[in-house]
């Protein structure tokens, strides 16, 4: 069918280490990726990545961006990491990308949406619908800047498959936020399933965690994803996790490059060999995180 999928590097997080698995002492930073797609009948991204605000020298303008959040995250976008410049740099031209599939809304999925004009905004009608309910912002963690820029949107419900051929599928995995989807896309020789934050790290998986309460919206719901997800490997899928540092470092160093079924194969390889060394970091602090 010939799909290409890429991934990319738009930001880092350094975020508690606990907010992602229980327990877990010190700071992680995490890496925030993005996926092109691209299919005879259209390039797709699938998220997009931090906002470029989040370079601003103001510490209240990064805060306003993070939301509730800002005292928990510490947010790095340099010059040349948001996703617009990113496929400039890989010489595609952000505004004849035609298809934007958030996994979900939260700030780190869909801050380059605004970068991305032309394209149709592929979301799950229950998270929209949430997206735009105040209350139902305010549980969710949405900031409403982050991702309602007019785009046209396509509201869907559940599974999807975008182009009717199989290739590239929207997979319903609710519980993170009420419509969070994951991205299957097949290629010559295998499926690949993105999981986005439904999964943050193998380990999650591996051990059935569960991440902080404030981003595990539905415990049960985030249980029964997993489980789908292991009903995924168990029929031979590869899965890309949400933000594995152990992982992504052995498939994206920053600028877009290709991922092929290899490429997954040897990085799942590479972790089961070092095991799931995550990129820790010291107590860290910036202007907008003091209280
Ligand atoms: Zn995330």
């Amino acid at each position: 069918m010939g799909i290409r999928l890429y991934g990319m590097t738009c930001g880092w997080l350094t975020m508690p280490f606990q907010f992602f698995l229980p327990g877990r002492e010190g700071w992680l930073m995490i890496p925030v990726g993005c996926y092109l797609i691209v299919h005879p009948k259209g390039t797709i991204l699938f998220d997009s990545g931090l906002e470029t605000t989040m370079r601003s020298d103001d510490p209240s303008v990064v805060k306003r961006a993070l939301g509730q959040v800002a005292p928990l995250a510490l947010p790095e976008l340099g010059p040349e990491d948001d996703v617009a410049t990113r496929l400039r740099a890989f010489g595609i031209d952000p505004d004849k990308i035609d298809f934007i599939i958030n996994s979900h809304l939260h700030f780190d999925h869909c801050g380059g949406n605004a970068l991305i004009k032309n394209a149709r905004h592929v979301i799950q009608k229950r998270e929209w619908h949430a997206a735009t309910t105040p209350e139902l912002m305010e549980e969710n963690l949405f900031i409403r800047t982050n991702y309602d820029h007019g785009h046209v949107r396509i509201e869907v419900d559940g599974e999807h498959d975008l182009f009717g051929d199989g290739s590239v599928a929207l997979v319903p995995t609710y519980g993170h936020t009420p419509g969070h989807q994951s991205l299957k896309v097949k290629l010559d020789d295998g499926e690949i399933l993105l999981t986005g934050d439904c999964c943050y790290m193998r380990q999650t998986l591996d051990e059935m965690l569960l991440p902080d309460p404030k981003v595990a919206r539905n415990p049960e719901q985030m249980r029964q994803t997993l489980l789908l997800l292991k009903g995924f490997q168990d029929r031979g899928a590869f899965l890309i996790f949400g933000h594995d540092p152990g992982q992504w470092k052995h498939l994206n160093d920053g600028p877009i490059r290709e991922i092929t079924m290899n490429g997954v194969k040897r990085a799942h390889t590479l972790y089961e060999r070092s095991g799931p060394t995550c990129m820790e970091s010291p107590l860290v602090n910036a202007p907008h995180m003091q209280v």
